[in-house]
């Protein structure tokens, strides 16, 4: 299977890693778009939030718990931050497997309609 964070995961591409636990992974993205920007991603390939499963509920509980390890190893859990996953094409998905990209390190602008194009 052809899928970038796959490799990442399995280390053929390499990554800036932050954390890692069996069912979890998070990284540095390679095109920051904030002070702080990491991406955590479940190890198994699911390509959207879409295609989830009662049986990844956990998982994706998983994620959000090493999201909140992230926050406090990149020093911004005092300050805020903003946890996004992006689904499908209007929700401007590249990459098809679920990651979160969690921002910070400085004031975000409002997340509204005006986010729209
Ligand atoms: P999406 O638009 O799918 O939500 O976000 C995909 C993210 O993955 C983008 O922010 C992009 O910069 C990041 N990305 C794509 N390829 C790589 C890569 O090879 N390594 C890392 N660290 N990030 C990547
Ligand atoms: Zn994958």
């Amino acid at each position: 299977m052809d899928c970038i964070f796959c490799r990442i995961v399995q280390g053929t591409i390499p990554s800036r890693k932050i954390y890692e636990d069996e069912h979890v992974l998070a990284f540095h993205d390679i095109q920051p778009l904030a002070p702080v920007h990491a991406l955590i991603i479940p190890k198994k390939h699911i390509p959207t939030m879409n295609d989830a499963g009662p049986e990844d509920w956990a998982l994706i509980g998983e994620v959000h718990r090493a999201a909140q390890l992230v926050a406090r190893e990149l020093g911004v859990e005092g300050t805020g931050y903003r946890l996004i996953n992006n689904c499908g094409a209007d929700g401007g998905q590249v990459v098809f497997h679920i990651h979160y990209h969690l921002l910070g390190g400085g004031k975000l602008g409002p997340l509204n309609a005006r986010e729209m194009q």
